[in-house]
């Protein structure tokens, strides 16, 4: 299998991984000259609602897009609040405020388990709370069933920013389909990619409806349909935006997800590799999700760096031997963008995990050699960055 992106790292964060079957399904498209909206697009809909047992799928620009119709379609607006994670990418926050809701920040459940708490989320409750949105970490389940008691007790929503879970499931249930709305990211880092890309999941009609029409300018018929000869004229009944996906990435989508099965199970492997190494040769680094329940994506290797450790410095001696890290997340309700929903709040767990967190290398073509690299240098690291504060 070919891969691309390694260029200057020995070991990469994250790696692309296309055989010949995705530059010829792209190739097609072209050839065909339909190249919006149309069957391609239509089919790859099908194949993920099947693949993931939604009863509603639309591909869309990218997760971003996909949040900020989860959140319309959930009917957010102006006054409203939802409660999220911190620990998270900020587009989860980003797509609450662009309806003019506001975010609401609570705190994952402990150093093992970065989900939100179901606890810390009951306590945030008012009146104006319309809405819980979950990320599931790493492809780590958030508690669906403590968060589904407290919806129906709050009458709240559920939305799920499922961007790290395509094909986790918990208790045989694919995540992304719990709540009202799922929101999957085919980003190039992501288990599977259309380069820009993601997808939105719903059970609920009335939610697909209203997701239908925003992704096209809020209009009723599509050009498919009209090239079709299904309809001559449309009428716009909303203000909606262009968040449509396109043929050339949805056929690179159809191919993607097909490699998913076998590149979970993989990425799965390596994950219990790296636990087995680290626990002989990395005593005092972290890793979450000890027996968490489900099945995870296991989108990333997070770990935390023992107390009092220079992670600057850490990463940077990674970086000089040749592996890239990264930070899931620095926490959202630290950014400067974002004093103003997060004045003086203060997140325990989220701040610990937001200065000692350090992702390492974890994809599907990883190999155990350059998985032995990893922790090689990691222990190097570790002994030359302990105790520097
Ligand atoms: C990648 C990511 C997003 C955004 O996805 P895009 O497809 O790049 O818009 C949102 N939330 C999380 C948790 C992500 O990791």
């Amino acid at each position: 299998m070919q891969q691309i992106n390694s260029h200057q790292w020995r070991v990469p964060l994250a790696e692309v991984e296309f055989g010949p079957e995705e530059p010829a399904a792209v190739l097609s498209v072209l050839e065909s000259r339909w190249l919006s909206m149309g069957a391609v697009t239509q089919a790859f809909e099908a194949e993920f609602a099947a693949f993931c047992d939604a009863k509603h799928a639309f591909a869309v620009t990218n997760a971003t897009a996909g949040l900020h119709l989860a959140c319309l379609a959930a009917g957010l607006g102006p006054g409203d609040e939802v409660i999220l994670p911190s620990l998270t990418f900020v587009a989860t926050a980003n797509a609450i405020r662009y309806t003019g809701a506001t975010p609401v920040f609570a705190d994952i459940s402990s150093l093992n388990d970065w989900t939100l708490s179901p606890h810390e989320v009951k306590a945030r409750i008012t009146p104006n709370t319309r809405a819980i949105m979950l990320m599931h970490y790493g492809g780590y389940a958030s508690n669906m069933p403590a968060f589904q008691t407290l919806a129906e007790r709050y009458n709240l929503l559920i939305i799920e920013d499922a961007a790290h879970a395509v094909g986790s499931e918990l208790e045989g249930k694919q995540l992304g389909t719990w709540g009202h709305t799922g929101c999957f990211s085919f980003f190039p880092n992501k288990n599977m990619t259309t380069a820009e890309g993601g997808m939105v999941v719903t059970n609920d009609d009335a939610a697909a409806e209203k997701i239908r029409v925003l992704r096209s300018h809020g209009m009723t018929t599509l050009t498919w349909d009209r090239h079709r000869g299904h309809a001559f004229s449309y009428d716009v009944v909303e203000l909606g935006y262009n968040y449509r996906m396109d043929e050339l990435r949805s056929a690179l989508g159809r191919v993607q997800l097909t490699r998913i099965p076998a590149g979970n199970l993989r990425r799965h492997q390596l994950t219990e590799q790296y636990r087995q190494a680290a626990a002989k040769r990395l005593p005092g680094i972290q890793f979450p999700f000890a027996d968490h329940p489900g099945t995870s994506a296991c989108h990333l290797m997070p770990a935390l760096l023992p107390e009092g450790t220079n992670r600057a410095k850490f990463m940077g001696m990674m970086k000089q031997y040749g592996i890239q890290t990264s930070i899931h997340y620095p926490p959202i309700h630290t950014f400067s963008g974002y004093r103003e929903q997060a004045h003086e709040l203060r997140l325990p767990v989220t701040e610990v995990v937001g200065q000692r967190e350090v992702t390492l290398p974890l994809y599907p073509g990883l190999t155990e050699e350059q998985l032995n690299w990893v922790i090689d240098a990691a222990a190097q690291a570790l002994d030359a960055c302990s105790s520097e504060g």
